[in-house]
């Protein structure tokens, strides 16, 4: 039993799909998006509230950590573990209001109270950050052949190591009333989400975040990263990357929305550069968060060369390939090898990360790469799956019990 997809993963479709996925097909251009640039003139950002209230800052940047003591490295080749998580909820209030997000939102995403408890009691069960790209590498055989193998990691004595990724890290127009940051900024050379509070109120803040949040918590404990590895970001292209909107919108060619991508994408680059400063990668969830298990290779290569040319060019090359909605392509990536695998695999993937009930992963023997399954620490298994997660964290201690809506846990 090394592979199973969640049920909820077809949920997840339901959700993204209908709130935010499918590119809006009507023959009137959609309204313009609106980008509140903190840090732009007035006459850029006609969008801002008339009579903007002063910043709120949360709380300020902490002081730097004293290094890392020596640590005694030893060699690991056991299983590494994988978690990935959705943005975090940053104010339930708007998330869990009954509309028909909630629902959805409680499955899949944790709240930052939650977030915050699960960092903790992760770091206390002794696992440490790695980077993905360190856990396999390509090697040629004595034939000739481009293969995927597996790297003794060197890690401290003791501890465990762990990937973190993170999807959807786009900052999608829905999410923004319903309780998320709105998009990542830089200030006083440091990384903060800005986003607007529930009376309105614009905050930055570093308490509220997934990214910013982690940052923290390895300042505080640099024993919690190998080498300043923090996550891996699986981002779509088609509202943009970390909340800058700099996709190409086939409904509105104006020279007006030309300019305005380009100014997004002269904004998010300083983001990009101090994100990979800093420890965090990226990586590929399709440009449109298509269903490869249903869509045509000839889909997925379109959608992949437009993911390429709008966000790869802008993160830069990446061998990770998360799959929107944990759908694998050609029905099984595990049992066969089939049309739009090798495609993704020919223009530069070798990791492929579905959704799974354990950190499963396997080297593929007829082709270089990897396909592995990722945990999903979220909602549904904070309700239903608490023993399965225990070796991270127990879900009763964790629930954000004050906040989320009553639908009930499977533990008691
Ligand atoms: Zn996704």
């Amino acid at each position: 039993m090394f592979k199973r997809i969640i049920p909820g993963v077809l949920a997840l479709a339901a959700l993204l799909t209908l709130t935010s996925c499918v590119k809006k097909a009507s023959a009137n251009p959609p309204p313009p998006v609106v980008i509140v640039e903190p840090t732009a003139s007035p006459s850029e950002t006609p969008d801002v509230p008339e009579t903007p209230v002063p910043p709120v800052v949360v709380e300020s940047p902490e002081p730097s950590p004293p290094p890392a003591p020596d640590l005694n490295l030893v060699p690991y080749d056991g299983v590494v573990e994988h978690l990935f998580f959705h943005p975090v909820v940053a104010y339930p209030e708007l998330a869990f209001d009954g509309d028909y997000k909630e629902k959805g939102i409680d499955d899949y995403m944790v709240t930052v109270s939650e977030y915050k408890k699960m960092l903790q009691s992760i770091y206390d069960n002794g696992y440490i950050l790695v980077d993905i790209n360190d856990v396999w590498s390509e090697v040629v055989d004595e034939n000739g052949n481009a293969k995927m193998v597996r790297n003794t990691l060197m890690i401290p004595e003791g501890k465990k190591p762990l990937i973190l990724s993170f999807d959807d890290v786009n900052y999608y127009e829905y999410m923004l009333a319903n309780g998320f940051t709105y998009k990542l900024v830089l200030r006083d050379g440091e990384l903060w989400s800005w986003g607007l509070d529930p009376q309105g109120n614009e905050v930055y803040s570093q308490d509220l975040d997934a990214i910013t949040i982690l940052d923290k918590f390895v300042k505080e404990h640099p024993d919690f990263s190998l080498n300043g590895a923090k996550g891996c970001l699986s981002l779509t292209g088609y509202e943009g990357i970390l909340g800058y909107r700099t996709h190409t919108d086939k409904n509105d060619t104006s020279e007006e929305a030309a300019r305005r991508r380009a100014r997004e994408i002269e904004a998010v680059k300083p983001i990009i550069q101090k994100l990979k400063e800093t420890g965090w990668t990226f990586g590929c969830h399709s440009w449109g968060h298509i269903n490869l298990s249903s869509a045509s290779t000839e889909k997925i290569k379109a959608d992949t060369e437009r993911w390429l040319d709008e966000v790869g060019s802008l993160v830069g090359p990446t061998k990770i390939y998360f799959y929107p909605f944990g759908a694998r392509p050609d029905g099984s990536d595990v049992k066969q090898t089939g049309p739009s695998f090798k495609y993704l695999q020919s223009v530069g993937f070798r990791v492929f990360c579905s959704v799974g009930i354990d950190s499963f992963s396997k080297i593929k023997t007829d082709i270089s790469a990897v396909i592995c399954d990722r945990m999903h620490p979220d909602g549904m298994t904070l309700r239903n799956q608490r023993d399965r997660y225990l070796r991270f964290y127990d879900a009763k201690e964790v629930f954000d019990y004050e906040n989320r809506p009553d639908y009930g846990v499977s533990w008691n």
